[in-house]
C-alpha cells in the first residue's frame, strides 16, 4: 500500500493484550495498515504499545480511542525532564491544500515555551559535566529572549543565578518574562555585531568580570547543536517512522537546523535539508554561493545572522530559500485562523519555507519544520492591529498569496 508511515503509542489500562489484538483494534480505529507493533513499556496502569502504521491519505481523520489511551509521554522529572518529546503536528488544512504532508515540531510546547529549552538544558548539562559551571554559580548570556527564558528556568531548577543582556529591539513580552523569572536583565541598544556594545560582546565582558560566572555562549558553544542532534532530530525520525522527504528551518544560532539536519542525514542521506532565511541575513547567500552578503532587512525575532557560527558551520544543508517578513507574519495569522495554532514570526517563516519546499516535491511527500515559540510572546507586535498597520503588514491573505503564488 502506498502511503505515509507514522508511529504512535497506545496504553491499554486493564487486561494484558497480545500485539495482534492491539493491531486489529488500532486498524479498525484509524483505517490504517499496521506495519509493526511492539511492547514499549509497562506502567502501573497497564502496558504501552508502540505502533507504526501506514495510511493512504496525507490527512488523518481524528479518531477517538475508546479502547485505550493514546499516550505521548510518561512521568518526567522536573523542568529539565519536561523538555523535548514535543508533538509532531500535522498541519491538516495546509497539508490538504498542498496535497503534501507538512508536519511541524511543536517546540512552543516545551516547558519554557520555545525551542531554546533544549539548547539551554544541553548547555547547562555540558557546563556542569566539564566543571565550567560550579554549584550556586551565575549563568550569563546575551539573548534575543528565548534562550534567556529557558536558561532562567534551568537556573531556578538547579540553584544558579542568571544575568541576561538583551537588545532593545526584542518584544516587551520576552523582556518582562525574564524579569518575572528573577533574572538580572540588562537591556542594551540594538547595534551591529561589529560594535563592541552589541549584546553578545557585553555578555562576554560581564561574564569575564563576574566571579563564578559561566558564559553560555549559545552561538559558539556546540552543546547547543548537540542538544538537537541527540533529541530533536531523533524524535522527528521516530515520529515519522523515517518517512520524511525534507526538513526545513531557519537559523538564529544555527543549533536547531545543524543538529536536526545532521541527525536526519546520518540516518538517511537523501533527506533534503533546506534553510529558510529572512531578509537581512547572510546565510541564504552563504549556503547557495558561499558569500556572506545580505539584502534588505527583517523585524523577525530570534533568527537571521550575518556571520558563520560554530553551531552553523559545516551543517549538512542542501540549499537555502528566502522568506519575507510579510509572508512569515501572514502565515502566523493564517495558522491561528485555520489550524488553531498560535505561534510567532519565525514559526510562520518556517511554515512558509516548508510549504514552498513541499510544493516542489511530488504529491504525497512529507516535509517537517519547527514551530519555535508561541504567539503570546508577540501580542504587542504582530498580533496587534495598530502595529500591523504601522508596519504595513496584511494579516488576511489567502494561502497562494502568502506563498507567493497568488
Ligand atoms: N525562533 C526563535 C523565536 C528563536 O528565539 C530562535 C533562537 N534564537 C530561533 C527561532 C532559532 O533557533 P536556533 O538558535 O537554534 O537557530
Amino acid at each position: 500500500m502506498e502511503g505515509f508511515d507514522f508511529t504512535f503509542m497506545l496504553e491499554f489500562s486493564r487486561e494484558k493484550r497480545n500485539v495482534e489484538h492491539i493491531a486489529s483494534v488500532a486498524k479498525g480505529l484509524t483505517a490504517v495498515t499496521i506495519v509493526s507493533t511492539a511492547t514499549y513499556a509497562s506502567t502501573t496502569s497497564g502496558n504501552v504499545y508502540r505502533l507504526t502504521a501506514r495510511r493512504r491519505s496525507p490527512v488523518l481523520k481524528a479518531g477517538r480511542a475508546t479502547f485505550g489511551r493514546v499516550c505521548a509521554a510518561m512521568v518526567v522529572i522536573g523542568f529539565s525532564g519536561a523538555v523535548g518529546n514535543t508533538p509532531l503536528i500535522e498541519l491538516r488544512e495546509l497539508s490538504r491544500e498542498l496535497g503534501r504532508r507538512v508536519l511541524a515540531k511543536a517546540e512552543f510546547l516545551n516547558p519554557g515555551g520555545s525551542v531554546k529549552d533544549r539548547a539551554a538544558r544541553g548547555i547547562v548539562d555540558d557546563a556542569e559535566a566539564c566543571g565550567a559551571l560550579q554549584p550556586a554559580g551565575t549563568i550569563v548570556e546575551g539573548t534575543a529572549g528565548n534562550t534567556g527564558i529557558a536558561l532562567a528556568l534551568v537556573a531556578s531548577e538547579r540553584g544558579y543565578k542568571s544575568v541576561f543582556v538583551v537588545p532593545d529591539d526584542q518584544s516587551r513580552e520576552k523582556i518582562n518574562l525574564l524579569q518575572v523569572y528573577g533574572s538580572d536583565v540588562r537591556v542594551v541598544p540594538a547595534v551591529p555585531f561589529t560594535d563592541p556594545e552589541n549584546y553578545y560582546h557585553v555578555a562576554r565582558r560581564i561574564a569575564k568580570e563576574t566571579a563564578t560566572a559561566f558564559w553560555a555562549n549559545q552561538f559558539e558553544n556546540t552543546a547547543n547543536r548537540r542538544a538537537h542532534e541527540t533529541t530533536t532530530g531523533p524524535e522527528i525520525w521516530e515520529q515519522t517512522g523515517g518517512s520524511i522527504d525534507a526538513f526545513v528551518a531557519s537559523a538564529g544560532t544555527g543549533g536547531t537546523i545543524a543538529g536536526v539536519a545532521t541527525a536526519l542525514k546520518t540516518r538517511r542521506s537523501d533527506i533534503l535539508t533546506v534553510l529558510c532565511d529572512p531578509m537581512g541575513s547572510a546565510l541564504y547567500n552563504y549556503v547557495n554561493n558561499g558569500e556572506l552578503t545580505t539584502e534588505g532587512e527583517s523585524d523577525l525575532e530570534g533568527i537571521g545572522i550575518k556571520r558563520i557560527t560554530a553551531n552553523f558551520e559545516a551543517a549538512p544543508i542542501d540549499r537555502a530559500i528566502r522568506v519575507t517578513d510579510g509572508q512569515a507574519i501572514a502565515m502566523a495569522h493564517w495558522l491561528l485562523e485555520h489550524e488553531g495554532i498560535f505561534v510567532g514570526g519565525s514559526s510562520g517563516l518556517n511554515v512558509v519555507g516548508a510549504a514552498k519546499v513541499a510544493g516542489d516535491l511530488p504529491t504525497g511527500s512529507t516535509v517537517v519544520t519547527i514551530l519555535c515559540d508561541g504567539g503570546g510572546r508577540y501580542v504587542s507586535r504582530m498580533f496587534d492591529d495598530a502595529w500591523m498597520r504601522e508596519n504595513n503588514f496584511a494579516k488576511q491573505q489567502a494561502l497562494p498569496a502568502i506563498l507567493g503564488r497568488g
